[in-house]
């Protein structure tokens, strides 16, 4: 049995589908027949040719996207795809010591890692990198599993197609987090990332049972294990017997049987007992989560996080094909409202052509809306994409990680010259788009009255606002414990934000994780949030929780939550609390 944290509540019991990273130290696989080594020397060789042809369109496209000097650093990446060493060096090793080419690569990456190891320039360690990049290019292609994701390879032969699976992986990469949409997949376990990591918030958003920080665990699973993974303990269980399987099955029934029961109201309003209207949007990141936010009875979408777009695109999207995909999302979206989030690339989330490699402190550093504006051309297509978008539909720009005043009148400046450009070119677009900060950076969150000034309406991160406050990485399972909702300082930061919104008459929405648990919602209502924002699977749980309690009991809970010292008075309390208003929504409040 592992312990890990709970992410992404259910319960659920099937077989194991391990992904390893391309670099995973596995032992070295050679071929079974050495008949096979002309197959796997020509396999190899269409993969560096794939690989190589990408390289050249990607260059390409940088070059009129971004510039010049950012398609420099891939046309290095090019050298090293045609660099005969290295080419030969793996033929040498699958003809002599029948390595599969896979293995080969990776004796090949572990020389140069050594190598470069002994030389401590800076350079150098950027060399290695762009090598490790290309490596796992055309690894991804040698395994014919691109649908994992660059740099990872599945763990031994399992015909998933028709089985739903339990994902095993060392972590869950942002540009993998779409293709996964081509397995079944029933379970997530991951050995780093938290709660608000972005396989958490993908295994959310589809309401899938995941346990992350389970350490060790990738060494243990094999792919075809039966296992059992409880999203609600945060337990995984690896070859269960057959009386604990049946328990764990009994409870998995459950589960969906709740759930099914509960996506029922999905046309019935949103209301608190005593009549309180509230809004419950979805958080979105691609056209298939707009038509999940639709079936589960979401109003509108609160957040679009369009960094997928740019995770999951082969290179750059431009204008056009940003505009279409917002146009496609807004049609499909329920009510055709969206509010499209400005990239958000940076910290965890890095696509080789914007951010820089090695930051020290990723998540502190060149992130979010300060890489947009060190890229005018990129940010000023985007901003013309969205607010061309803007015709269809009710549509609002929201600007992440908003620190200070001075960025907040940048980006005003930049939206009004960008419609004046619009204008003047004669290209139609959404003149009534508001524009909106995202309050997660603790700065911010205390000079709220100024921002307020200046903008349309607010949207609380509460994922950021929560590993800022607290100093703690929101994807390092050692501090997961200080990266909790439910605690004083968040509801008391929270409170301010709310209370000076109320006084502003600004619109205000939290679109952060907590947004979708019970728990730190009975509170936020109490406080008097009346939009929230969530993985679309909970919408429905959300509905049924904020119609079983008047306004005043949970002005009364959130009252109470403001004067408790620590978190665990509070999770104490709040959990007797929920169990009052609702017994059965306990099992959705993993945090
Ligand atoms: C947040 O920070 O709360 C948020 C919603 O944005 P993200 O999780 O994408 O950083
Ligand atoms: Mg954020």
């Amino acid at each position: 049995m592992f312990k890990g944290i709970a992410v992404s509540p259910g319960v659920v019991v099937g077989v194991a589908y391990r992904v390893d990273s391309v670099f995973a130290p596995t032992e070295k696989q050679t071929l079974a027949d050495p008949s096979l080594v002309d197959d796997e020397i020509a396999k190899f060789d269409h993969a560096v040719a794939v690989t190589s042809v990408e390289l050249e369109t990607f260059v390409q496209k940088i070059a009129q996207q971004l510039g010049q000097a950012e398609a420099e650093i891939f046309k290095s990446h090019l050298q090293i795809v045609n660099d005969q060493s290295l080419l030969s060096r793996v033929h040498e090793l699958i003809r002599t010591h029948q390595n599969t080419a896979i293995s080969a690569l990776q004796i090949v990456m572990q020389g140069f890692t050594a190598t470069f190891a002994q030389i401590q320039q800076d350079h150098f360690r950027d060399r290695l990198g762009d090598i490790r990049d290309v490596i796992s290019k055309i690894g991804s292609h040698l395994t014919l599993q691109p649908n994992l994701g660059p740099g990872t390879v599945a763990n031994g032969e399992f015909d998933h197609q028709d089985q739903p699976v339990i994902l095993v992986a060392h972590e869950i990469l942002p540009s993998q987090a779409i293709s996964l949409g081509n397995l079944v997949i029933a379970g997530i376990v991951t050995e780093i990332g938290g709660g608000t990591s972005h396989a958490a918030i993908l295994a959310r958003s589809r309401g899938i049972p995941a346990v992350s920080g389970v350490i060790g665990i990738t060494s243990q699973v094999t792919t075809g294990d039966h296992m059992v993974v409880d999203g609600r303990e945060g337990v995984v269980l690896i070859r269960p017997d057959s009386e604990t399987n049946s328990a764990y099955r009994k409870l998995q029934r459950e589960f969906f049987n709740l759930k099914d029961r509960l996506i029922l109201n999905r046309d019935l309003p949103s209301i608190s007992s005593d009549g309180t209207q509230v809004e419950l949007l979805a958080n979105i990141n691609n056209v298939t989560d707009a038509q999940t936010a639709m079936t589960v009875g979401a109003t509108g979408v609160g957040l679009l996080r369009t960094e997928y777009l740019f995770l999951t695109h082969q290179d750059v999207p431009d204008e056009e094909e940003q505009y279409q995909y917002y146009r496609q999302i807004i049609e499909d979206a329920p009510n055709k409202t969206v509010t499209i989030r400005t990239l958000d690339l940076g910290g965890d989330k890095t696509v080789p052509y914007l951010g820089r490699r090695n930051e020290p402190n990723p998540f502190m550093g060149w992130r979010s809306i300060r890489l947009s504006f060190e890229h005018p051309r990129l940010f000023e297509r985007q901003i013309r994409a969205i607010l061309r978008s803007g015709r269809h539909g009710r549509v609002s720009m929201l600007f992440p990680m908003i620190t200070r005043l001075e960025e907040l009148r940048q980006v005003n400046l930049i939206v009004e010259e960008t419609k004046r450009n619009l204008r003047r070119e004669g290209v139609p677009f959404g003149e009534n788009v508001k524009t909106g900060v995202m309050v997660e950076v603790p700065a911010a969150a205390i000079c709220i009255d100024a921002i307020l000034r200046e903008t349309d309406f607010i949207s609380i991160g509460s994922n950021d606002l929560i590993q800022y406050l607290n100093a703690a990485d929101r994807d390092n399972p050692k501090v997961a414990h200080l990266c909790e909702p439910l605690s004083p300082a968040i509801f008391k930061v929270l409170q301010m934000v709310l209370e000076a919104c109320q006084r502003m008459g600004t619109p205000v929405t939290l679109c952060g994780e907590m947004a979708g648990q019970p728990r730190s919602v009975l509170t936020l209502f109490g406080l008097g949030l009346r939009r929230f924002s969530m993985s679309p699977a909970f919408v429905p749980t959300i509905k049924e929780l904020l119609s079983s309690v008047t306004t005043a009991q949970a002005e009364r809970f959130a009252h109470h939550v403001l004067q408790l010292k620590t978190s665990e008075e509070i999770r104490g309390y709040l959990t007797s609390r929920l169990r009052e208003v609702s017994s059965t929504l306990e099992v959705f409040d993993s945090a």
